[in-house]
């Protein structure tokens, strides 16, 4: 496993809040970021049909641009009774001609469950991936995940993306009906930014 030796990391991200979070994690390793835009990138096409495949592409698309080492992350639902979908194509779902619509995406996996005739618990996953990627073409991997199941009709107005329609094993509120801080310290995010902070940082 490699070691990050540096004091300045890229992320390769063009969302504010993600960038926000990351450099509250790696600042007490006295580690500065900066982000995507800020460097100039363009986001590159996501062509790969795996979280992995996708941030990888971020990550070593940012690192070869840059010259620096850059960190990327790729995350998605993936709901076992529709074979793992919507998966890396989970923001798609919720694309429309004025921009991204949730909602949408969360009635699309509901009206699919129901076609599927699976029967209840609905189980599925939150995957995230992280991969830091060095200019030498070395990377690193890190797969966090939570295991949780799939509720209707969408529940809270919190955090993002899927949150109101999933509730994480052991718990029996959705995601969109927690506290943010207490979603934030049990999440896949956060699973595999242990991973990466105990591979590469500590
Ligand atoms: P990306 O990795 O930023 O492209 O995110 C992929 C998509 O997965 C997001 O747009 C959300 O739809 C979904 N997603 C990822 N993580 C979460 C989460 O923690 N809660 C809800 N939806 C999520």
């Amino acid at each position: 496993m490699r070691r990050f030796k540096g004091d300045l990391l890229l992320v390769a991200s063009h969302n504010q809040g993600k960038l926000e979070e990351i450099a509250d994690l790696l600042g007490p390793y006295g580690v500065k970021i900066i982000g995507a835009a800020e460097k100039g990138l363009d986001e590159p096409a996501e062509t790969e049909n795996s979280f992995v495949g996708n941030a990888r592409i971020k990550a070593h698309a940012a690192t070869k641009a840059t010259g620096l080492p850059a960190l990327s992350d790729d995350s998605g639902l993936a709901i076992d009774a529709l074979g793992g979908e919507p998966g890396v194509y989970s923001a798609d779902w919720a694309e429309t001609e004025t921009g991204r619509d949730f909602e949408k995406a969360m009635a699309r996996a509901h009206a699919a469950l129901l076609a599927s005739g699976a029967a209840r618990p609905w189980t599925a996953r939150f995957c995230c991936t992280l991969v830091l990627a060095w200019p030498d073409g070395h990377d690193e991997v890190f797969c966090g995940t939570i295991y949780g199941e799939i509720t209707w009709p969408m529940r809270g107005d919190q955090g993002h993306g899927y949150d109101p329609i999933f509730i994480p094993d052991g718990h029996d509120l959705t995601f969109g009906q927690m506290d943010r801080w207490k979603k934030n310290r049990m999440s896949h995010r956060a699973d595999a930014f242990a991973k990466l902070l105990q591979g590469c940082f500590d």
